[in-house]
């Protein structure tokens, strides 16, 4: 994540041959630096290994033991060759096997596992036919007395790191790789972003130290302490950035926007329908407080689903209107783009009427603006936000497109901030001529960690409640193994229907010439299987097949519990006007079952939606899952969410699935989520790309580090806001950036 000295840039070729070359680039390994922050994802001790007799399924491990049997044979059918090895010790014995495409690719395995060999396996025990045994483990293989010798000299507590691996690519040819990189590694090559007074002030080792201990440790001291500096150093990096972010955005001057009295916003309070809960109210206050003054806001509003962000978020528009300023509206989606611009309108009224025949006074007008809409529309929403006929703009991506101008953009609102990068929230800033105020607002609550990583550059607004009289949903895990419960189902929808409401039924695909799921089992090990002794693991380990939304609709079509029901389709192939009109014809009832994808995930709002079913919910995380079951349960009328999958016992799919069943507090399960989920996912995936840039930080685990490295971070840019006294610092962030960049390039 550094920015490295000139000998970490060289490209990886210089330190390996161009097969190990090839293999490396596929794990995204380019250079010398790349390689050596290609951190051991464990570590392994020979103290540590395990008795074959007390090997669990699932564990990785380390044996050392004694090649009993070693047997290379060729497949029929389809060719490819196994090598099939039993080991033992103990007086245990366990199967190890490796597939290849040709015999010859197995010689020298082989070779090495002769009968009597002695070695160290690792690799994580897996269960075939109801036999234990190992797969592609890695292995070293010892002369008959090297072991023991090793074990005396004390190198047997020595942690030995194992690196995520892939195919054609052995985990010693790593040790190797980077043994060459780190021998020949001065100081100099490596800057340290930690500037020296921090490092004092938290006891942190340096960065060529933690470089070559975090790969060659003598024990689990240097490991840790190898391990705690360069996580810290992922946090601290990015909480420079943050930080620097902030101080600038606060330094600059915004114009203020109090609002005025008898304006469009009193208006508007004087006619809202129903009142606004405690929460809405305060943070109400905080934000029109923000508002008025003259440095822009940068406030992040989260707050459980359903809990009323948009009436906040509209009400500080209405105040920047009637300060004389415009305010833009970025969804996610096209869809959501324009439900707000239905909403706001139906909100409004006659207030958002200005300028028309029947417009109250004060009004001002909601244009939408997205890439798909016809060249008349556009040009009539450009030239409203030019000229400022329209108070309140909203938009997609397309928003932040040249041709986009504004009179007076003072307020910028970004729905559902998850889907937005940190570039375009500036993109869409530089937009308005001095900074415009910013209100980000999450989709789900998130964990306190999770926003001082993600959104550390922004003050925390947050909404617990939801309001008053908000009808109870319950949710059941249905077995899809069970005809007799998924017909159940059906027919639970038809009950909803038949009562006036509405269901939707989400899968994770749209259609079958989608890839099926790929399975990944994470070493990557190139298997070739026969039709003969082998079916049976082929088939444990094919990728399961997934839920598809068109062949769901046509079954369900065709069901004879939905008989007479129309069943609609949504999905982000179809197009914009046709997504318009699924929505809208399930929102009206004329079809009051719509099979979908996760497009209706964020946001979307029908009043009479009752029923939410999830197949493979499996497949999806908790936060997605709640936020699918906050589109029911939205009026007055009680829902029931149905999440269909298989989740054996103890795996997290079920753990999500069951919490899930179990509360309906975002909060809840936002801590949940963040203990069962690995990082990449809660920081790559779901937030705004931060997947290459932390690596060993884990936020659910690392939540004291990262306060750490932020109260450092920000005494620092206080005192030294453009990092001249830490240009190694400047520099990692820089890495950091142009990483989310391409992140967010390959995502688009
Ligand atoms: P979210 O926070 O999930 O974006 P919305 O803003 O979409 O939630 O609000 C959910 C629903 O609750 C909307 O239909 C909205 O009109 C309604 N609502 C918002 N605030 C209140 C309130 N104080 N009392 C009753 N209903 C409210
Ligand atoms: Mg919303």
């Amino acid at each position: 994540m550094q920015r490295p000295g000139p000998r970490l840039e060289e490209p990886v070729e210089k330190a390996v041959g161009p097969k190990t070359a090839k293999a490396l680039h596929k794990l995204g390994i380019r250079t010398t630096g790349d390689l050596v922050r290609h951190y051991p994802r464990r570590y392994v001790r020979w103290g540590d290994m395990t008795r074959i007799g007390q090997l669990h399924e699932g564990e990785h491990v380390t044996i050392d033991a004694e090649v009993v049997q070693a047997t290379v044979r060729t497949m029929r059918s389809r060719g490819g060759a196994m090598l099939q090895v039993v080991l033992r010790n103990h007086g245990d014995t366990i199967e190890v096997t490796w597939f290849a495409r040709h015999a010859g690719a197995l010689r020298y395995h082989e070779q090495q596992l002769r009968p009597g060999a002695t070695g160290l396996f690792s690799g994580q025990v897996k269960s075939y036919r109801g036999k234990l045994q190992l797969l592609h483990p890695d292995y070293e293989v010892f002369g008959p007395d090297e072991l023991e010798a090793a074990v005396a000299r004390g190198e047997s507590e020595r942690p030995r790191p194992v690196y995520g691996l892939t195919s054609g690519l052995q985990n010693s040819t790593v040790v190797n790789a980077v043994a060459t990189v780190l021998d020949t590694l001065r100081v100099e090559d490596v800057p340290d972003p930690v500037p020296p007074l921090v490092r004092r002030e938290r006891d942190l080792a340096t960065a060529d130290w933690a470089l070559e201990a975090v790969h060659r440790p003598v024990d689990d001291d240097q490991r840790r302490r190898a391990l705690r500096r360069l996580r810290y150093e992922e946090a601290f990096v990015l909480q420079a950035e943050l930080a620097r972010r902030r101080a600038r955005a606060v330094a600059q001057a915004a114009t203020a926007r109090p609002g005025r009295a008898g304006g469009i916003l009193d208006a508007f309070d004087a006619r809202l329908p129903f009142v606004l809960t405690d929460g809405q109210r305060a943070v109400g206050e905080e934000i029109a407080h923000e508002l008025a003054a003259d440095r822009p806001m940068q406030r992040l509003l989260q707050g459980e689903v359903g809990s009323g962000k948009t009436v906040v978020a509209l009400r500080a528009m209405l105040q920047v209107v009637d300060s004389g300023g415009q305010a833009a509206l970025l969804a996610p989606t096209e869809v959501l783009a324009a439900q707000h611009v239905r909403t706001l309108r139906a909100m409004l009224g006659d207030l958002a009427a200005g300028g028309m025949l029947g417009g109250a006074e004060d009004a001002t007008r909601v244009a939408l603006l997205t890439g798909s809409q016809s060249t008349a529309a556009r040009r009539s929403a450009l030239a409203e936000a030019a000229g400022g006929a329209a108070g309140i703009v909203v938009g997609t991506h397309a928003l932040l497109s040249e041709h986009v101008q504004f009179a007076d953009l003072g307020l910028v609102v970004v729905d559902e901030q998850h889907r937005f990068g940190v570039e375009q929230r500036d993109a869409l800033r530089a937009k308005a001529g001095g900074v415009p105020h910013l209100l980000v607002m999450t989709a789900t609550p998130i964990p306190r960690t999770v926003a001082m990583t993600v959104f550390g550059d922004l003050e925390t607004s947050t909404l617990r409640q939801v309001p008053a009289g908000r009808a109870e949903v319950v949710t059941h895990v249905v077995p899809a193994s069970r005809p007799a419960w998924v017909e159940r189902t059906w027919r639970r929808v038809r009950e909803e229907v038949d009562g006036g409401g509405r269901a939707y039924v989400v899968c994770p695909r749209i259609d079958a010439t989608e890839g099926r799921a790929a399975k990944d089992d994470g070493d990557g090990a190139d298997l070739v299987l026969d039709d003969g002794p082998d079916v049976e693991q082929a088939e444990a380990e094919a990728p399961r097949v997934l839920r598809a939304v068109t062949e769901v609709a046509e079954e369900l079509r065709a069901s004879a519990a939905l008989q007479g029901v129309t069943v609609g389709v949504l999905h982000g192939r179809m197009s914009p006007e046709e997504k318009e009109r699924a929505l809208a014809d399930f929102a009206s009832g004329a079809v009051p079952v719509l099979v979908s994808t996760t497009v209706v995930e964020v946001g979307v709002d029908v009043p009479e939606a009752t029923a939410m079913v999830v197949l493979d919910a499996d497949r999806f995380g908790v936060s997605q899952l709640h936020q699918l079951r906050g589109r029911i349960g939205r009026g007055d009328r009680p829902g029931v969410c149905l999440l269909v999958a298989d989740a054996p016992e103890g795996t997290p799919a079920q753990t999500r699935l069951a919490t899930l069943a179990a509360t309906r507090d975002g909060f809840e399960l936002a801590a949940v989520d963040l203990e069962l989920r690995r990082e990449g996912d809660v920081l790559g995936a779901a937030q705004s790309g931060r997947g290459t840039s932390l690596r060993l930080l884990r936020v659910a685990r690392d939540g004291d580090l990262i306060a750490e490295a932020r109260e450092d971070a920000r005494a620092l840019v206080e005192v030294d806001p453009e990092l001249l006294t830490a240009p190694a610092l400047g520099a990692a962030i820089e890495a950091v950036l142009a990483g989310e960049r391409d992140e967010f390039i390959d995502r688009t």
